[in-house]
Parts: C-alpha cells; sequence; structure tokens
C-alpha cells in the first residue's frame, strides 16, 4: 500500500508526508495538513476489533498511515507503552453508552493524542538527531496533557503558556509540578493573550535559529489518535457493521474530527453530533450556510470549548468538498447537504450545561463535568430531532469531574473524588516562570532560555 499523503487545505504547499506533516505541525501555506485520500480498513478488519484490547486497534489503525515510516513491531510498542489505561463505556440505558476518555495521565482526552504524538516526535528526532521546541497555549488541558506526555523526552523541550486567572488550580496543578524539559510559563492575560503570542513567535523572524513546533491540534498528530477511541468504541457496542451515534463536545473540533477520520477510513457511522456550548459559529453555519466566527470567544462553564473559530473546521470542509482559509473566509462552498446528512450541530447554554449534570447524576448515578453535560444535552437535542431507533448511541466525556471540582459542586452538593494518578501531582511542589501578555518580554524570554542550553 502507498504512503499516505498528506495535503494543506489551502493547496500550495506541496503534499507531505506524516513524519513531514507531524513536524511541520502547520502547512507552509498556513493550510493544515489532511490526507485527500484515506487509507480504509475493510468490514472484516473492523470486525476483528470486537475481541481486540484498545492498543491492538490503535495499532492496527495507525499503521495505515505509518508505512514506509515506522517500522510495525516499533509502533506496536508505542501504542502499548501509550495505551495503558482504561477506557470505560458505562451503560446508561438501552444501547446508550457514556465513553469515559478520562483515566490517562491528566484525566482529559487530550492525553490520547498527546501521549501517541509525544513518542512519535522523540522516535522521528532521534532518528534525524534533531532538537525542537514545542510551544502551546493553553486554557488548561492541552498544557497538561502536552507537559506530560513530552516530559523526559530526549531533543524535545516544551514550553507552556497558560492564563494565570483562567485555569483551575488542578489544571495548573498538573502543569507546574513537572521540571527538566519542562518550562511553564504563566501569562497575566487571557487564553486568547497566550495562543497570539505563541502565534507571533512562531512567525518572527527573530527566532529563526530557534526550531519551532507546535502540539496544538492544527497539528495532524493530534488528529489521527484520536479516530481510534471511535472504532473501539463502536467494537465494543455495536454488532458488526452497525452504524453507531456520537454525540462529541467540541471546540477546535480536533476530538469530533478524529470521528469523521474513523468515518473516512470505513467505519459505519450513523449520526456525528458535534455539541458546542454558546460559541455557536458552527450549528450556525450547517444550518444557514453563513459561516461567521465568534470573536472575542464567549466564556461558558465548558471552558476547553471556548473557541470562536474552531480551525478544525478547514478539515471538516474540505471533507465535503469546500475551501476554508485560516481566516476563515470560505472560497468554496461544502456540500451542505450531505453535511446535515453525516453531522448534527446544537448550541447547549451554561444553564443547560448544569442542569445535565444535575439530571444525569439523578437519573443514572454518574458524575458528568460541564464538557461531557453539553455532550449529553446535545445528544438530547438530536434524539428529539431523529428518530434513534435500535441503533447505539455514545456520548464521549473529555475529562474527569475532580478537574472542575467547583463547578460539580455546585450542583450535586459534594466534591468529586480525585484519581490517583492525579492526586500525586497535586501534592508536588509547583514551579512556573510569570510573564505579562506582551509579546517583546515573551521573545527576550525564549532568546534567553535558547541561550542557556
Ligand atoms: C479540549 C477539550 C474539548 C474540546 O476538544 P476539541 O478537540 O477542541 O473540540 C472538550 N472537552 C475537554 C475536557 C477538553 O479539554
Amino acid at each position: 500500500m502507498a504512503t499516505t499523503l498528506f495535503h494543506s487545505t489551502n493547496g500550495q504547499s506541496p503534499p507531505v508526508n506524516l513524519r513531514e506533516a507531524l513536524l511541520a505541525g502547520q502547512a507552509p501555506d498556513r493550510g493544515l495538513y489532511f490526507p485527500q485520500q484515506f487509507p480504509r480498513l475493510t468490514p472484516g478488519e473492523i470486525a476483528a476489533f470486537a475481541k481486540l484490547p484498545y492498543h491492538e486497534i490503535a495499532f492496527r489503525v495507525l499503521s495505515k498511515f505509518t508505512e514506509d515510516i515506522i517500522p510495525r513491531t516499533d509502533l506496536a510498542a508505542m501504542c502499548h507503552s501509550a495505551y495503558n489505561f482504561p477506557v470505560p463505556l458505562e451503560i446508561i440505558h438501552v444501547r446508550v453508552f457514556l465513553m469515559r476518555l478520562d483515566q490517562g495521565p491528566t484525566a482529559s482526552f487530550k492525553d490520547f493524542a498527546a501521549q501517541m504524538m509525544a513518542r512519535m516526535f522523540g522516535k522521528f528526532l532521534r532518528e534525524d538527531n534533531q532538537q525542537v521546541t514545542i510551544l502551546t497555549a493553553t486554557s488548561g488541558d492541552t498544557g497538561a496533557a502536552v507537559a506530560h506526555a513530552f516530559h523526559n523526552i530526549p531533543g524535545v523541550r516544551v514550553i507552556v503558556l497558560f492564563p494565570l486567572a483562567e485555569v483551575s488550580e488542578s489544571q495548573r496543578k498538573l502543569m507546574t509540578s513537572l521540571t527538566g524539559n519542562v518550562r511553564t510559563v504563566a501569562i497575566d492575560g487571557k487564553f486568547d493573550d497566550c495562543q497570539a503570542m505563541v502565534k507571533q513567535a512562531f512567525a518572527d523572524p527573530a527566532l529563526k535559529h530557534i526550531p519551532l513546533s507546535s502540539a496544538n491540534s492544527i497539528n495532524i498528530g493530534r488528529l489521527l489518535p484520536q479516530s481510534v477511541y471511535f472504532f473501539y468504541a463502536a467494537s465494543r457496542v455495536a454488532q458488526a457493521g452497525e452504524p453507531v451515534v456520537f454525540s462529541i463536545p467540541s471546540g477546535n473540533f480536533g476530538d469530533m474530527m478524529g470521528c469523521v477520520v474513523a468515518k473516512q477510513m470505513g467505519l459505519p457511522v450513523k449520526k456525528i453530533i458535534a455539541s458546542v456550548n454558546d460559541n455557536d459559529a458552527f450549528p450556525k453555519f450547517l444550518a444557514s450556510g453563513n459561516y461567521q466566527k465568534i470573536s472575542p470567544s464567549r466564556n461558558s462553564l465548558s471552558n476547553a470549548m471556548n473557541v470562536g473559530h474552531p480551525s478544525n473546521l478547514a478539515r471538516l470542509v474540505a471533507v465535503y468538498g469546500g475551501q476554508m482559509d485560516e481566516t476563515g473566509k470560505i472560497n468554496r462552498m461544502p456540500d451542505l447537504v450531505a453535511m446535515r446528512r453525516d453531522i448534527f450541530s446544537t448550541s447547549i447554554s451554561d444553564e443547560r450545561t448544569v442542569t445535565g449534570v444535575r439530571e444525569f447524576w439523578n437519573n443514572f448515578q454518574l458524575l458528568l463535568e460541564p464538557h461531557g453535560s453539553v455532550a449529553w444535552q446535545g445528544f438530547q437535542d438530536w434524539s428529539a430531532a431523529e428518530p434513534l431507533g435500535n441503533s447505539p448511541a455514545v456520548i464521549v466525556e473529555t475529562a474527569n469531574p475532580a478537574k472542575f471540582p467547583e463547578e460539580v459542586e455546585k450542583v450535586v452538593g459534594w466534591a468529586p473524588d480525585v484519581p490517583t494518578n492525579m492526586l500525586a501531582s497535586l501534592k508536588l511542589p509547583e514551579a512556573f516562570d510569570r510573564l505579562g501578555a506582551d509579546y517583546e518580554t515573551f521573545r527576550a524570554y525564549l532568546l534567553q532560555r535558547h541561550a542557556a542550553t
């Protein structure tokens, strides 16, 4: 089978293989890398997943992209060590399940991608005898997942910027308790400021001599591992070949694009429900064909989804034959009829997010945090609009309730238990640098850190 090539959604850069796409992050023409043609799994290959553990499914899915790049035995070992935690599928009622992606080292679904990406980066850099600095802006969960995954990976230095006042205490401690090759920088500003500073650093000629890369969801290395848990869920809740409904809480649409990747590779999917908070640019676009990004992004309880212009929409639009540039301008309309057939999208208010946590606890004795609640309410909206019939459905819970103790306690009256893997981090001493939200200071910081090694 030929190696899968990744094309830029802006169409102005040459196609590259996975290794090049991963190390570059963004395409030189500012587009996002994405396969024009997906490798396919046969129905027989997918049916075989029913008897396989998670890491083996990950190997069989990802190997379709890594042919000629990562030897099979190496990839198998990488999957085995990355995915050593459970992926619970809790039954809610007949054929409706909650998939909990909160059992990784930092208790959010971002661990699934970060763990694999770090292993791939480490391997490629070792082979090329290269060094890279990964710059990441975070609203909370990405920074922790990336910092933990890349901790102690030779050849990689990590610098995480986070808005000091906008992350929860446990989110902060999961990032700031690591030492060695990981530095965290608290910015006196908003998440938007952190992201702008990182973007400016990538474009700054004065930093040309520092090899920089990114680990946020514009990187294709984030998306591919996020297709695996949809295959896994289907293998556990559906009969062979039976289409599944997935409800996915969405911000930058990386998680949801993982489901689209799985579908393009052959997984039968009945409907993808993209559930968003007050940042409703996508459901409005799906309904009207008119895309208007939201700027500045709206704050809501599900803070990891406060995204006014989801960068992965450029990839989604490409799957349906359209073209959207990095600013959100649509140069060619995607096939909206096909998009609506495959995808449902709805916006969930904070009020309904709170109600969702309460009702879910009262009805099923299972605790949701705000992001999972948005997915649950999105599923309610869809089932009111279209018949579920006898199809299996999977609601995706993306973080552990213990990451949002105040929000959860306000609703149910007690604080959630902290998982043991998180407890350890919470007890360690914290260390982080502090900077104002101006770019000049940040540039000086990067130059000084680079000179120091
Ligand atoms: C990042 C995040 C999301 C949103 O994922 P996207 O890929 O950005 O759509 C949802 N829930 C949690 C807990 C997150 O950390």
